[in-house]
């Protein structure tokens, strides 16, 4: 039977899922991937094959169908199209691993109810995040469940860059800078030296602009600094949340505005960003259609990359210096124009856009003899799968030992 594993990526009403086999290769193969919609509300299944071919869809009514259901009908599903394979490991994104984790873990109830005490630091995402955990270790006993999480590839980081300048106390709490987008970032870390074996070896930042943003400092492949924060809110601008704010604008919006914490809560994370500065839409696609008539629409472009290249001076700072610069996730994958504003407010650095190449989608976008820049896809469901066979083998090791 050839191994198979599912990557999971839990919303609070979607379940996000890639399925991986065992290739005979190093890497595990994608089969199948696909969403749950809707969860709770009317939800909506779709399966496709690795090339994006529609195999299944399915919906339901407005009846009682949640994550539990979805998980369950996922694992029916992958049962009809086995042929030949077996269900070896299930893999969950994690948003919080705590200041402990620095890589992941597998999950049991002593290591459920850890998580659980991170849901105060991420309480949008941790819950969702965790209840398929606790619906597979209880339905799938047997079937290893591995915790992959967004903030431990930060934990490399030196202890000054993931402090906050707050009362040692608030430390103790567990305030500090974690940082996020981790499964990302240790993805495109592992494949720099495909690309370019100076890049493994030195100086990079990169840019992770999808709808969620950020961007990381890379030294030698391990992250030294990044602009999430706390939360998931810090940095960057991105599609509904605003970035870095002062801290006193929120205490305006609970005194001068009468707003309660979880209204400002929410305007922070789903009404700000490109959406908020557009008012129009959280879409860069969109933005980029209506900017040569739509003022507000620049207005918002122009606002994110002024803040990316601020970011990356700050970066640039951290590093020492900089070796190159990967553009990666949604728009850093297919928006030419978002690359080309970047690096026109970046000459300084010695970066030099190839025009050519980075309309053609690179994946080297620089001429020149100076720092490089590159268009690197993202995957972190490969990472994921990655991080649950190196759970499963040092598991292993133990046991035989
Ligand atoms: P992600 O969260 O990584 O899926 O990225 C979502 C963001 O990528 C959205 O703002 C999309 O508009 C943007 N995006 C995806 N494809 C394109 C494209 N071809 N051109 C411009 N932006 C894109």
């Amino acid at each position: 039977m050839t191994p198979v594993y599912i990557a999971l990526n839990a919303g609070s009403s979607s379940l996000k899922f890639q399925i991986f086999e065992e290739s005979g290769d190093t890497e595990p193969r994608l089969i199948f991937k696909g969403l749950f919609e809707g969860l709770g509300n009317s939800p909506h299944f779709v399966a496709r094959d690795s090339g994006g071919t529609i195999l299944d869809e399915m919906s339901w009514g407005p009846e009682q169908f949640g994550h539990e259901e979805a998980l369950v009908h996922l694992v029916s599903w992958l049962r009809k199209h086995q042929d030949g394979r077996q269900l070896k490991a299930i893999g969950h994104r994690v948003v919080h691993g705590g200041a402990a984790h620095s890589g992941p873990v597998l999950a049991d109830e002593a290591v459920l109810a850890e998580l659980e005490t991170f849901v105060p630091l991420a309480p949008l995402h941790q819950p969702y995040n965790l209840e398929p955990i606790r619906i597979s270790l209880r339905r799938l006993p047997g079937i290893p469940q591995v915790a992959c999480f967004d903030t431990a590839f930060h934990r490399s980081q030196p202890e000054i860059a993931q402090m906050f300048a707050l009362p040692r106390e608030m430390r103790e709490r567990g305030v500090q800078r974690y940082g996020f987008h981790g499964l990302s970032y240790e993805y495109i870390a592992s494949v720099l030296g495909d690309y370019d074996p100076r890049l493994a070896s030195g100086r990079v930042i990169v840019a992770h602009l999808g709808n969620g943003a950020s961007l990381c400092a890379l030294r030698s492949g391990a992250s030294i600094a990044t602009t999430m924060g706390f939360s998931a809110l810090d940095g960057l601008p991105m599609g509904t949340r605003c970035g870095a704010l002062d801290p006193a604008v929120v205490f305006y919006m609970l005194r001068e505005m009468k707003l309660s914490p979880e209204e400002a809560e929410r305007i922070l994370y789903t009404k700000s960003g490109l959406l908020g500065v557009s008012g129009l839409s959280n879409d860069m696609r969109t933005l980029r259609s209506k900017a040569v008539v739509d003022a507000d629409a620049r207005r918002a472009i122009e606002l994110f990359v002024y803040r990316i290249t601020r970011e990356i001076g700050s970066l640039i700072a951290a590093l020492g210096g900089i070796d190159g610069l990967v553009f990666t996730a949604g728009i850093g994958e297919n928006d030419a124009a978002t690359r080309v504003e970047v690096m026109a407010r970046l000459p300084w650095t010695g970066l030099a856009l190839d025009e050519r190449a980075n309309l053609s989608g690179g994946p080297r976008i620089s001429t020149g003899s100076g720092p490089t820049a590159w268009i690197i896809p993202t995957n972190e469901e490969l990472m994921i799968v990655r991080q649950m066979r190196s759970v499963l083998s040092a598991a292993q090791t133990r046991l035989a030992s």
